[in-house]
């Protein structure tokens, strides 16, 4: 190869501005860049959840790790979690050896439920572990969805959401993470399942079995079927995780019969232990989802459930300070950019909290009460100036 030419396109020395030499070629600065988009894009595909090596795949103790940077407290939640989403990308790599090797044995997946009060940290929890793997992630209500032909949207629309934001990336959405919230809301009415046709519960848990099952479905590309003559995506969804979250209201007292009524003839000391919440929770199963309206066959495809526990004060408390982007480093950082110094002390915090959970918000109700709390220092920013939030000065 000549001096005088790149090696890969092979454009002359007079015809770039730069040729870069290297032990035994040139490459032109049209290269280095088609280059190093390749390599950028590569870069931020596939990753640990997408390898076909194991141990490049991150161990449930460190994914656990991870999630403890953002969410407080919810350990058992976070344990199962970061298990059930090992064990499914270890499934991935499993299915790929398969292909070669001729493994029998297919693993099947482990979908999650989770059962938590309106902002305990459900879909936090779903968010930052998609987060982590770098796969596409989305959140659907299951509240909106309805039986085809039904007015409301399609099951299949929660893949189009899926789609968009993996760029329409096919094979990427196959591998991404779908968080179904209020799935509580699609419950069967009654325990009677032959009453009448039940539009916004049974059928649209019928509609979800096709999805969750792990079949090849074809996905309008913008959701809704404004345009029959619109071309459909086939997704096939036999690798995508669906983590489903909902409050559940009134499960405890299910679980709460379903215990008095085994230890009836059993032990009376199940019985005084029932009064523990978390020991209550504790126990909740598949048997109990199923009488709250969960259909068999939904509740079959979601063979991992965990709870997330009710947010105390002094968990509330540490949502304010602790994780990576708490509220309070937010509004630090953000005064910091006028060069205000803002200082939070604990009375301050503990009013903040104790304001908050009297709105029944949750930790989801932390930033709109400190944001009110702030908000006439924000409208009047003053730069250089120091502010100190005290129990005191702090109205609401
Ligand atoms: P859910 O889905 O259970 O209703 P979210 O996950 O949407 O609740 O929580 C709402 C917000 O509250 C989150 O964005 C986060 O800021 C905060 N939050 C809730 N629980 C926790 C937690 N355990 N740790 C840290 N932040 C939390």
């Amino acid at each position: 190869m000549s001096a005088n030419q790149c090696s890969f396109c092979g454009r002359k020395r007079s015809e770039v501005q730069m040729l870069i030499s290297g032990q035994t070629g040139f490459i032109c600065e049209n290269c280095i860049e088609q280059a190093h988009s390749i390599v950028k894009d590569t870069a931020s595909g596939p990753t640990s959840a997408t390898t076909q090596n194991l141990d490049e795949l991150k161990k449930p103790k460190e994914i656990k790790a991870f999630l403890d940077q953002y969410i407080i407290g919810q350990d058992q939640a976070k344990k199962q979690l970061s298990i059930a989403v090992y064990n499914h990308y270890k499934r991935l790599i499993y299915a790929q050896r398969g292909e070669k090797e001729n493994k029998d044995v297919e693993i099947e997946k482990s979908n999650i439920i989770m059962i938590g009060e309106t902002g305990t940290g459900k879909t936090l929890l779903a968010k930052t572990i998609a987060r982590e793997l770098n796969v596409p992630f989305c959140i659907v209500d299951a509240t909106i969805l309805t039986e085809a032909g039904y007015v409301g949207e399609d099951v299949e629309s929660i893949l189009s959401r899926l789609l968009m934001v993996a760029d329409y990336d096919v094979e990427r959405a196959e591998k991404g993470i779908v968080f179904i919230d209020e799935i509580d809301k699609i419950a069967r009415k009654s325990d009677n399942p032959s009453i009448t046709r039940d539009v916004s519960g049974e059928g649209v848990q019928q509609g979800l079995l096709k999805l969750l099952e792990g079949s090849i479905v074809n996905v309008p590309p913008q959701g809704g079927r404004k345009h029959p003559d619109q071309k459909y995506i086939q997704v096939n969804t036999q690798n995508i995780l669906f983590i489903a979250g909902g409050a559940f209201d009134g499960i405890k007292d299910i679980i709460e019969r379903r215990l008095n009524k085994q230890a009836i003839g059993f032990s009376a000391e199940k019985i005084n232990k029932i009064d523990e919440e978390e020991y209550i929770l504790k126990q909740l199963n598949a048997i109990d989802l199923r009488k709250f309206g969960l259909i068999p066959e939904l509740l079959g495809r979601f063979p991992i459930i965990t709870y997330l526990e009710k947010l105390t004060k002094e968990t509330m408390i540490k949502i304010m300070r602790e994780p990576k982007n708490s509220i309070v480093n937010q509004f630090i950082e953000l005064f910091k950019m006028d060069g205000v110094k803002l200082e939070f002390t604990d009375d301050a915090i503990d009013a903040i909290v104790e304001e908050t959970m009297d709105k029944g918000l949750g930790a989801r109700g932390l930033r709109g009460t400190t944001e009110k709390v702030l908000e006439d220092y924000m409208y009047d920013i003053q730069p250089g100036k120091k502010i100190k939030l005290t129990k005191d000065n702090i109205k609401f």
